[in-house]
């Protein structure tokens, strides 16, 4: 049969059509990469933010 790796925990899963959360071993995984995915598409979404001028409170 043929196995692969779990992209997030590298725990060895079967490639098999029953197993719907290939190439993860669990939902759980499946899961927490997509948080990843999304958290990292938030971020460079709001990355703009950087570009507001911070208070200036040099001369207090
Ligand atoms: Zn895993």
């Amino acid at each position: 049969m043929t196995t692969v790796h779990c992209p997030r925990c590298e725990t060895l899963v079967e490639w098999a059509p029953h197993n719907k959360f290939r190439p993860f071993c669990s939902e759980r995984c499946k899961l927490m990469d997509f948080g990843a995915w999304a958290n990292e598409e938030y971020r460079v979404e709001g990355s703009s933010a950087h570009d507001e001028p911070l208070p200036n409170v040099d001369e207090a």
